[in-house]
């Protein structure tokens, strides 16, 4: 590796992943959500290390630029952030429906929440410790934090919202302390509850991004690969643009990079013309299905991509988290994507490094 960060800073379509890549067999079990550690204790700790060493190792040698810890150490994006939380009950749960789609049985706030100590800061010192690349944490957003939880306390999505992205503001100076590079907030919920993102979403997010000096980006996807997701999608007709309602507000916010789902989706590409002057974090993999991408299909999304976004500000991406994916089929889809990639920055005349 010569150059590190900086090569791959000034390489044109970094490649990079949404988030999470499926746990090794031995730390948890496969391709479910929510999958119970299969170690404890110290045993555990050592085990989430050694899957995130593998998880950054195997994005390397699939040619993945921009790195992330494939969410090793945590069981579901949004519920592990949650359990670090005080005023937050575990024990008292209810059933709620999530994002309008499918029943979770989810924690309950009793309380003033905040943050005990740091949740994720050691885990993104270890990543930055393993790697030169530049690197990418993910944390969920505030607004669909809210969509995981009932709220017993509150009694305001807003106020509840608001009390997160003051504690997502802090973890988040954390990590950049920590040396991460872009600091992800993940909110699908802003595909789904469009006045409420409207009302107060947006302005939630930026209270969590306030006084960063890392890059910042904000995910918006279709979800994670599982039926309840692939029946919503169904019901979404032939041109999916609910990216059009979010879009135009996050092009006038501070939000540097913006994650969209894209690949074998029905959202019309010319939709990212709607954050133009932002980075656009491009979903060329789809996670829904285990069939491997060919490069060759993976540079035309690309090339369409190309017709909306300045090169210098497309970043090849998954569109969304690979958790569920069995792991062979998951890291088959970083050698295409960085293979696609490979094939498009020849072709505007940029060599393979
Ligand atoms: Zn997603």
């Amino acid at each position: 590796m010569t150059g590190g960060a900086s090569t791959a800073s000034r390489r044109l379509l970094p490649t990079s992943i949404v988030g999470s890549l499926p746990k090794p067999s031995w730390l948890a079990r496969p391709e479910v959500l929510w999958s119970p550690w299969e170690l404890e204790g110290d045993e555990l700790v050592e085990g989430k290390q050694d899957a995130l060493r593998t998880a950054v190792h195997e994005q390397r040698r699939r040619g993945i630029d921009i790195v992330s810890d494939g969410e090793q150490t945590r069981q579901h994006f949004v519920t592990t952030f949650i359990e670090h939380l005080d005023g937050v009950d575990f024990e008292n749960r209810e059933t709620v429906r999530i994002r309008d789609r499918y029943d979770a049985s989810v924690p309950t706030v009793v309380g003033a929440v905040s943050r005990r100590q740091p949740v994720f800061v050691e885990d993104a010192a270890f990543l930055r410790a393993q790697t030169d690349q530049p690197i990418k944490w993910a944390l969920p957003g505030p607004m669909t934090m809210i969509d995981t939880l009932s709220d017993r306390h509150y009694r305001s999505p807003e106020r509840l919202a608001w009390e997160f992205a003051t504690i997502l503001n802090q973890e988040a100076r954390e990590l950049e302390a920590a040396g991460v590079d872009i600091i992800q907030f993940d909110e699908p919920a802003f595909n789904v509850f469009f006045d409420e993102m409207k009302d107060w979403g947006i302005a939630a997010l930026e209270r969590a991004v306030e006084g960063l000096s890392a890059e910042t980006a904000v995910h918006i996807c279709y979800g994670y690969g599982i039926k309840a997701n692939t029946d919503w999608k169904a019901t979404l007709g032939s041109e999916w643009r609910q990216y059009e309602k979010s879009f135009p507000l996050l092009q006038k916010s501070s939000i540097d990079i913006v994650s969209l789902e894209s690949h074998r989706s029905h959202v019309p590409m010319d939709l990212i013309e709607l954050i133009r002057g932002k980075k656009v974090m491009l979903g060329a993999i789809d996670v829904a299905s285990k069939e491997i991408e060919t490069p060759d299909e993976v540079a035309d999304t690309l090339r369409r991509a190309l017709e909306f976004v300045d090169a210098d500000l497309l970043i090849p991406s998954s569109n969304c988290g690979m958790a569920p994916l069995p792991r062979r089929v998951a890291l088959d889809k970083l050698s295409a994507l960085s293979a696609g990639a490979r094939i498009v920055r020849a072709e505007l005349g940029h060599s393979a490094d």
